[in-house]
């Protein structure tokens, strides 16, 4: 069965074909040079941005694949969580082309796909201890199947990657700047007591990233020379050797705090709520080097499986949306031509035990 993905959450338009051996093919175009101008995603501009990309992404799709939308199988598109503007493209498009063709339509939970993306091209041995680590979301999750997936903890305030994004912003870096402070601080030794690994004291699963953001907020107060001098263009090669060595400690300081924050509170979590066969590091945060070791280090120690979706498939991609979408469709799932998008803070209403 061939399945069409179409991913419109955030700032990313991306549309990819999935079948039974693997992705076939998938277009993408991101939205980082409109919406770095502003520091960060204007929800209007995204969803202009997805009006404007989604259709010739999606014809360009099925041109260089040679699938017809007739070939279908199914429809899947990213439901929610996200922005609600930038949602509705997306579906709008789904509904026409399932009304068009005859084929279902699948409604994914975006969070759920991005776990599940650490499972294409191999399989995930269940149960699963998740990490989704992302732009919106930072949450610990028990993963009994690919379907059935119960959270255990998750952030009080800001996710992984708006620390990240946000102090990118302080350090005069581009939008989205998770990237760059990864970069910066590789190959750099961090100061352990620069930074708090924050919500430590808390002796459950849940987050709060939001002090860190103030620490880093302070430091750079304290420290007016803790910026790039020049912000490097959109696309532009980043070279970090011309920031100075207490921006990239700065960096390495945060890179470390992030990480090894997540890896004691996954420790807390597999001690709760295991046996787990595998660890699951999935999300945009997922691309982080030293978050990476970190996994790597932990499934050793705990002796997990451990599963990393490779980079590409980390920040938001229209093959995860798809693939899981695949296996919705192959268990019997499928929404009306009624679904709605959930935005962002919603609670998400759908359980896939008893959608069947
Ligand atoms: P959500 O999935 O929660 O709705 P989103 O879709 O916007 O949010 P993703 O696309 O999964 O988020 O991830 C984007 C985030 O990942 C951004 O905050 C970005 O800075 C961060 N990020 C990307 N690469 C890295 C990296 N190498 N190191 C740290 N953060 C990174
Ligand atoms: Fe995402």
């Amino acid at each position: 069965m061939i399945v069409l993905g179409i991913e419109t959450s955030c700032d990313d338009t991306s549309v990819a074909l999935v079948a039974e051996d693997g992705p076939l093919l998938e277009k993408t175009a991101l939205q980082e040079d409109v919406h770095s101008l502003f520091g960060g995603v204007v929800p209007e501009l995204a969803s202009r941005e997805h009006q404007r990309l989604l259709g010739p992404l999606c014809r360009a799709l099925f041109s260089q694949s040679g699938v017809s939308p007739g070939e279908l199988g199914a429809v899947a598109v990213a439901r929610g969580p996200g922005l609600l503007g930038s949602l509705l493209v997306g579906l709008g498009l789904a509904k026409g082309l399932c009304l068009a063709t005859g084929a279902p339509l699948i409604g994914v939970n975006h969070l759920h796909a991005h776990l599940l993306a650490a499972g294409i091209g191999q399989d995930i041995a269940y149960p699963a201890l998740g990490l989704l680590v992302s732009g919106g979301h930072t949450q610990i999750w028990r993963m009994a199947s690919d379907l059935d997936f119960t959270l255990l903890g998750r952030t009080l305030d800001d996710a992984a990657g708006e620390a990240f994004d946000k102090t990118a912003k302080m350090l005069n870096l581009p939008y989205p700047g998770g990237r760059y402070i990864d970069l910066l601080g590789q190959g750099v030794s961090p100061d352990h007591s620069l930074y708090p690994r924050p919500h430590l004291d808390d002796p459950g699963l849940d987050f709060s990233f939001s002090g860190l953001k103030t620490a880093v907020a302070e430091h750079v107060r304290k420290r007016p020379g803790l910026r790039m001098a020049d912000m490097p263009a959109p696309g532009d090669p980043f070279d970090p050797g011309l920031a100075d060595p207490e921006t990239r400690v700065a960096c390495a300081s945060l890179n470390w705090a992030v990480a090894d924050t997540l890896r004691i509170k996954l420790t807390r979590a597999a001690r709760l709520h295991g046996p787990f066969a595998s660890l699951v590091v999935a999300g945009g945060v997922a691309a982080n080097s030293r978050v990476r070791s970190m996994a790597a280090d932990l499934a050793d120690r705990l002796r997990l499986a451990l599963r990393l979706p490779p980079l590409a498939l980390c920040s938001d991609n229209g093959v995860m949306i798809a693939h899981m979408g695949r296996k919705l469709a192959l268990a019997g799932f499928r929404h009306g031509l009624d679904v709605d998008a959930i935005a962002r803070g919603k609670k998400i209403p759908w359980d896939y035990k008893i959608l069947s």
